[in-house]
């Protein structure tokens, strides 16, 4: 796998460019904050987890976590890889939705690391399997990249209907929902204030929320990939 071709989405952004300047607004400003949204308040010094705050966790398109997890099963009588394939390109279709909005914001200079909660640092693997650092925006561009590609094979996902699945799609199933984890995992840990000012944070936490009761449902991501946002989770799933 590689990321030279650029998903649909994604910025040319050289940090330079920023939401901010474009409109004239400093997205830190508290007091934009309070405009925005009368229920938030700007994280208290050392509160590096702002997502948990119990008047973000509530936020969310859609209140009760038990419809998405009903949304997640698979239907009676229905291919378990048509309900892969099809719950797939949905979210991949949110999750670049998602970031795109974020993309003036996420650069290299904001971000030359593609890092994750916990300190993670996210490495990109090249088509040889050699470990490559890069920024968040790179990273992002890559893994949605790689994600759009697959997508429009047919050898991968068939669109006649008399075509088979490849053996091992699930494994392919696996890696696309671990890049959309990590894509939303970045803009959790250095974007959260930003998505507030924005009034995205309804929609990241509903995405999210729905993408990791699938992935649970279906046992695509390990649980180490997800312990640095598990305290989220059980928030989310919880509340
Ligand atoms: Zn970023």
């Amino acid at each position: 796998m590689g990321g030279c071709q650029s998903y649909s989405g994604a910025a040319e952004s050289d940090g330079a460019h920023t939401y901010a300047n474009t409109h004239a607004i400093n997205l830190n400003d508290v007091s934009l904050l309070n405009l925005k949204n009368n229920n938030w308040q700007a994280p208290l010094c050392g509160d590096k987890k702002p997502y948990l705050r119990p008047e973000c966790v509530s936020e969310r398109i859609t209140q009760s976590s038990t419809e998405l997890f009903t949304f997640s099963a698979l239907p009676h009588g229905l291919d378990l890889n048509e309900w892969m394939a099809t719950n797939t390109i949905s979210f991949f279709q949110l999750v670049t939705l998602i970031s795109s909005a974020l993309s003036e914001l996420c650069t290299s200079t904001s971000c030359p690391t593609a890092s994750g909660p916990g300190d993670r640092v996210y490495f990109w693997k090249d088509e040889s399997g050699r470990k490559l650092k890069c920024s968040a925006p790179l990273y992002t561009d890559y893994a949605l990249s790689y994600i759009q590609e697959l997508l429009s094979d047919e050898d991968v996902f068939p669109v006649r209907a008399d075509a088979d699945f490849p053996a091992g799609f699930i494994f392919l199933v696996q890696k696309v929902f671990l890049l959309m984890f990590r894509t939303l995992a970045h803009l959790y840990s250095a974007h959260y204030t930003q998505l507030v000012a924005m009034e995205m944070h309804p929609h990241l936490n509903t995405v999210f929320t729905h993408l990791v009761l699938f992935c649970q449902s279906f046992q695509l991501l390990e649980p180490q990939e997800i312990e640095p946002l598990q305290d989220l989770i059980t928030a989310l799933t919880h509340s």
